[in-house]
């Protein structure tokens, strides 16, 4: 019998299995899925078997023996290992890649196997005292319909759409602990920002000891024992961020996915996969049930539990009674007209003098996620957009406006299209600029300032949040970092300083973002005794984005967002691939892009393929960057046309000196 063994090297080139014999007595251990050390040239390595053959093309007297191999559980290695297999034709990259994505224990080897395996939880003493809470009216249908479901062994996937404060956490722990009694195992996966010990204590108080953790400031090793204490069935619950999704459980029941809507669950290097797409089909070859759970569902998770593919719960109250704080939107057009140049609107100044007054606390979210570029008049407000798209252009330092989606180019006049104003430009806001503007109109004010310029390090916010907890400031102000789930109840205001920026970014999903955003970012005030408010400035009052953001409607957002979508062939509707170039030299990016946008089309030519055209970002560290975009109304289409690109890029005859990267959008 012959094995053929993938063995992970990292040389694109040997990607590929190599042929191994199979010694009489490891016959029957070696199947697909299962590990083995074999010899490579004078090393011995690792490797995965990837399939089992009688026959061998090789002669007999050149293959060598599989020297050992690991014991093979068919639920846990088996089912990451199919896991594997869908994460490298879906995403692409290497084979090896998508393996150490699946087994980064594949990256370092456990040396005593029999040791005692850390526990991160060891040394803080935690306590583990049962909170008694009733579950309330609504909370109890949704973990009814999912016992009674689980009960009939029905698997599905469910999206948990709950207001902020609604309870999901609660929910979520009634199930894991149905699915314990039932002899299985559950993961929870929360966005890296959120994975606090205080968020991971509310789980801790319910299961003790049989949960564990993972985040990405913990050594490899350290992960790797939280992987191994799973596999040997010392715990039952792991949390983490979207890593945790390949913990070798051997009898998974159950996958939680939290703030399913956060960007950081896709993966920024190759395979590029979005982790709740993985999720789901993680459920599906486990038999486990999976829960996207969010108060701003992604317009693609939301669609599918709209169209019945998904099954929809919903939390519409809060659980405390807390009110949600009173939202104004402030026009910064009419501010102009009025005179007023500065980034404070009259409306913001007052209110916050009136905070400080009273001894409250301010929060300013500068909005300043994504690019430069895109071109806005103050004075009307308009954005300019590529006729085709739908989405804003970009200015480049040649002068010249482009489009991202189509590779429209025209040129830029400093006059607005539509009120001939020329007050239009690129919009900047920058964190600095409003600290001093505050400390310049309100004397004495202590303002704390969070971005990437105070924050050196994992953990360097730690101290700011700190001190502001604590009120040793008046006003904090930030970018994006200062939005999600912190929880200060002394903040009663929150300025919003120009909402229009996320609005801007060349990108289809920037309505989307701007809505979590603008809802995240309201949230933050009236968290304690005394009630809330927050104020959205805006060039652009009347967009759907922002008005439902301010009234706290999503089916409003939902609607509006999915027409324009589906008018543009955009996803859900659609399907969309983008291939970045990079290379050293500006030629070879140009000459390979065009190169892969012929072998796709060759592969398929009703593929719509726009570009090479220069990226948003035109150069990192010396590196140019050019980018493809592929659309059709299927994925299947994609990934042959990605596979054929693939294949085409190995090729003697291929162009050389560029590098490819593929992202599904
Ligand atoms: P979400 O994750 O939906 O934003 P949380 O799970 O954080 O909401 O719950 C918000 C707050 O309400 C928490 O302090 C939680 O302990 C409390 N809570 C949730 N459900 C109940 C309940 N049934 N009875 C009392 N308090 C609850
Ligand atoms: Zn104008
Ligand atoms: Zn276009």
């Amino acid at each position: 019998m012959y094995a053929h063994v993938y063995i992970k090297i990292g040389v694109t080139k040997l990607d590929r299995p190599f042929t191994y014999s199979i010694p009489a007595e490891l016959e029957g251990k070696v199947v697909p899925g299962c590990e083995v050390r074999v010899p490579f040239g004078a090393r011995k390595l690792r490797g995965f078997v990837v399939s089992v053959d009688d026959q061998s093309d090789i002669d007999d007297s050149q293959t060598k023996d599989i020297i050992s191999a690991k014991p093979f559980d068919a639920k846990s290695d088996g089912a990451l290992f199919a896991l594997a297999g869908f994460v490298h034709e879906r995403y692409g990259g290497t084979f090896g890649q998508a393996l150490s994505t699946v087994f980064p224990s594949m990256a370092g080897e456990t040396k005593n196997k029999d040791r005692k395996l850390k526990n991160p939880f060891e040394k803080l003493s935690l306590p583990t005292e049962r909170p008694e809470i009733e579950l309330n009216e609504e909370q109890q249908r949704v973990v009814d319909t999912f016992f009674a479901d689980y009960d009939a062994g029905e698997r599905r996937v469910y999206m948990l759409k709950g207001v902020t404060g609604s309870g999901k956490t609660l929910c979520y722990i009634r199930m894991i602990e149905k699915v314990i009694e039932q002899g299985q195992q559950a993961i929870v996966l929360i966005p890296e920002i959120a994975l606090t010990l205080q968020n991971i204590m509310r789980f801790y108080r319910f299961f003790g000891e049989r949960v564990s953790a993972i985040n990405s400031r913990m050594t490899p090793a350290m992960r790797r024992d939280q992987f191994e204490r799973a596999r040997r069935g010392d715990i039952s619950v792991m949390i983490g961020p979207r890593s945790a999704l390949f913990t070798p459980f051997k009898n998974l029941g159950l996958i939680i996915v939290d703030e399913e809507h956060e960007t950081s669950y896709n993966s920024e290097h190759p395979p590029k996969y979005h982790a709740v797409d993985v999720a789901v089909e993680r459920g599906k070859i486990n038999g486990a049930s999976v829960v996207l759970g969010s108060a701003t569902p992604s317009v693609n998770s939301y669609y599918h539990a709209m169209n019945g593919d998904y099954t929809l719960l919903t939390l519409d109250k809060r659980a405390k009674d807390a009110a949600l704080p009173k939202v104004t939107v402030v026009d910064m057009r009419e501010e102009l007209r009025n005179g007023n140049r500065s980034m404070l609107s009259d409306t913001l100044f007052h209110a916050i003098k009136d905070r400080l007054s009273r001894h409250e606390q301010v929060m300013l979210f500068i909005n300043r996620r994504g690019v430069a570029g895109t071109v806005s008049c103050r004075e009307c407000g308009q954005v300019i957009k590529c006729s085709h798209c739908d989405v804003p252009m970009s200015l480049h330092r040649d002068g010249f406006l482009y489009c991202h989606y189509c590779g429209e180019r025209i040129v830029f006049r400093r006059e607005c299209p539509s009120c001939h104003s020329k007050l239009i430009g690129t919009m900047r806001a920058g964190t600095e600029k409003i600290e001093n503007e505050i400390i310049r109109n309100f004397p004495g004010v202590r303002v704390l300032r969070m971005d990437a310029d105070t924050t050196k390090g994992p953990d360097g916010f730690r101290p700011i949040l700190l001190a502001f907890n604590a009120h040793e400031a008046d006003v904090l102000i930030g970018t994006q970092m200062i939005v999600k789930g912190h929880d200060f109840p002394g903040v009663t205001l929150m300025g919003v300083l120009a909402a229009d920026l996320s609005l801007n970014v060349p990108d289809y999903t920037a309505a989307e973002r701007t809505y979590d955003l603008l809802l995240q970012a309201c949230g933050r005030s009236g968290r304690g005794e005394n009630a809330g408010e927050a104020i959205i400035q805006t060039y652009q009052p009347e967009n759907y984005a922002i008005r439902a953001a301010a009234a706290g409607d999503y089916k409003a957002f939902y609607d509006e967002e999915t027409s324009f979508r589906s008018l543009m062939d955009y996803p859900p509707f659609g399907h969309m691939l983008s291939v970045l170039i990079t290379s050293r030299e500006e030629d070879k990016c140009i000459e390979m892009g065009k190169y892969v946008k012929a072998v796709m089309k060759q592969a398929d030519d009703k593929l719509f393929v726009a570009g090479p055209t220069v990226s948003a970002i035109s150069k990192i560290k010396d590196e140019y960057r050019y980018e493809l975009l592929v659309k059709d109304s299927t994925i299947e289409r994609l990934v042959k046309a990605r596979k054929a690109a693939d294949r085409a890029v190995l090729d003697s005859n291929a162009p050389k000196g560029a590098d490819i990267w593929y992202d599904f959008t």
